[in-house]
């Protein structure tokens, strides 16, 4: 098992160490202690934000031509080095390298999205009367903040640096306690591209350096990414203060599977969308409304399911309450009058006794008033819901406090026509189990699943991370024109 260095704050461009608590940081496939990290106060952050603020003229003062040089350099970087920034993923995260290695594929995605941000920002320019042209361009707010959660640790701060960067931003990332060391490793390496020291800084912490972000008074914009309890009080405190404020929450995926969906593509993109990263992804399969007599695609799904070995083609769960909580869910499904099809609870692998692994779990027969079937679950866990036809399975989706991404399997264009129509998610799928919007387009959900206007990537986090400023300009007065003296 490696383990690593000390996790430290990164400031003005320097990894500085704090001296305050320490919480340790684990390997959830074993189990065990790999590194630490700070508890940073209030403290850190105010140094980070002078860093920011001191860096902003000069960074925000350079053309975005030459500011997206950093990530051209950036991403070749990311590229040479992608077996051991997966290899890191897989040690904090606990999934399995090849999910990893994807993980660190999309952040290499992101980061080009954020190269052509050059032929996505130029303005727009108009004589709008005789000799008076007004034209509007892109500025960026400030200092920004970033607060991210464990399920992605290299991925999801990517969603927000390289954009928020590259329109000129300075930045303050939160990554999770539970995963801190990738970002690490991203600010080692932008540095080592070029990024000017204080345009990027990371403070480390929990509750109070997130509740520290929402208060300060020179950070202009919050992005947050992580549970909808949670986001919702980021949400609050930050937009109370006045701050732009766009937080992605929790979700409760709906796919819905109706009797001619393909058989055998329809079981492995279930089971994959339900077990990938341990079940631990915001779009991840939870909930299965099954149309009608599909009998034959559940034996399917169970048949794949079985297929899935947590320590071999399966990684772990975050950590043991999670594994709980998981376990939980399915005992009071189960009491509840539940089918449990295929078992994942109590699963220990060999040689990794101590790591926190649930294996695949498919429920069937699962009414839609259990918990099971309306609760983030986060875990490698399918939850079936019968039910007779389109109409009610659309009702059942719909009637979900979330709505980040819901998908139909079918062959019939009508019935996908009438899910694309009807369902209640900002991120909808036919016949894909795991329908994320690649770049250009972004990622949001709706409903209790994001709060605010902007979706966090693509062309929409463009909005976020900047203000239009319209300038009118006259530059004849020989001609007399008396309209805007
Ligand atoms: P979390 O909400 O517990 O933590 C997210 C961040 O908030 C962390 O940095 C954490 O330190 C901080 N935090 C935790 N409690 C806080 C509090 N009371 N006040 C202020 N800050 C606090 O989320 P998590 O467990 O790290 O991540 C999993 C959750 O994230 C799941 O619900 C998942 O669906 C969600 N998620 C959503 C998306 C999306 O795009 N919608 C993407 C990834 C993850």
């Amino acid at each position: 098992m490696r383990s690593y260095p000390e996790v430290h704050n990164f400031i003005a461009g320097q990894f500085v160490s704090d001296s305050g608590k320490r919480l340790d940081v684990y390997n959830p496939r074993h189990g065990k202690v790999i590194s630490s990290m700070p508890l940073s106060g209030k403290g850190a952050l105010d140094m980070a934000v002078e860093a920011a603020k001191a860096a902003f003229p000069a960074w925000s003062g350079l053309p975005v031509k030459e500011r997206v040089q950093v990530f051209f350099r950036y991403k070749t970087l990311l590229e040479k080095h992608l077996q051991e920034l997966s290899e890191l993923v897989m040690d904090e995260n606990g999934k399995t390298f090849d999910e990893a290695r994807a993980e660190v594929e999309k952040s290499i995605e992101l980061t080009e999205f954020a190269c052509s941000m050059p032929q996505l920002v130029y303005g727009e320019i108009l004589e709008v009367s005789r000799g008076v042209e007004c034209r509007v361009e892109r500025k960026p707010l400030g200092i920004v903040a970033s607060i991210a959660p464990f399920n992605f640790p290299h991925m999801v701060p990517h969603w927000t640096i390289p954009n928020a960067l590259a329109l000129g931003n300075c930045m303050i990332l939160k990554p999770s306690e539970l995963v801190p060391i990738s970002a690490q490793k991203i600010a080692s390496m932008l540095k080592e591209a070029g990024l000017p020291d204080g345009v990027l800084n990371i403070v480390n912490g929990d509750r109070e350096i997130v509740e520290a972000i929402c208060d300060h008074p020179d950070i202009s914009a919050v992005s947050f990414v992580g549970s909808t309890k949670v986001a919702k009080i980021v949400y609050q405190r930050a937009t109370g203060n006045l701050k732009r404020c766009t937080a992605l929450g929790g979700a409760k995926n709906h796919l819905v599977v109706m009797p001619d969906a393909h058989p055998a593509m329809t079981a492995s993109n279930v089971t994959a969308s339900m077990s990938g990263c341990a079940g631990q992804r915001c779009m991840a399969a939870s909930a299965m409304v099954a149309v009608g007599n599909v009998d034959h695609i559940v034996s399917g799904i169970c048949d794949e399911a079985r297929k899935i070995i947590p320590g071999e083609n399966l990684g772990s769960v975050i950590s043991e309450a999670a594994k709980e909580r998981i376990e939980k869910y399915i005992n009071e499904a189960e009491a509840a009058g539940a089918k449990v099809l295929v078992d994942g609870r109590n699963w220990k692998v060999e040689g990794f006794e101590s790591g926190y692994y649930v294996g695949p779990t498919v429920i069937d027969f699962v009414k839609p008033e259990m918990a099971i079937a309306k609760e983030e679950v986060f875990g490698p866990v399918l939850a079936i819901i019968r039910t007779q036809d389109l109409d009610s399975a659309i009702q059942i989706e719909n009637s979900s406090e979330y709505g980040n991404a819901a998908s139909i399997f079918t062959q019939s264009g009508g019935m996908a026509r009438k899910f694309m129509e009807n369902a209640s998610a900002g991120m909808i799928g036919v016949n894909i189990g795991v329908p994320v919007p690649r770049e250009p387009f972004s990622f949001g959900g709706w409903n209790d699943s994001k709060f605010g206007v902007n979706d966090i990537t693509g062309k929409s986090s463009i909005d976020l991370w900047t203000n239009l400023k319209k300038t009118s300009i006259k530059w004849n007065p020989e001609g007399k024109t008396n309209w805007m003296s």
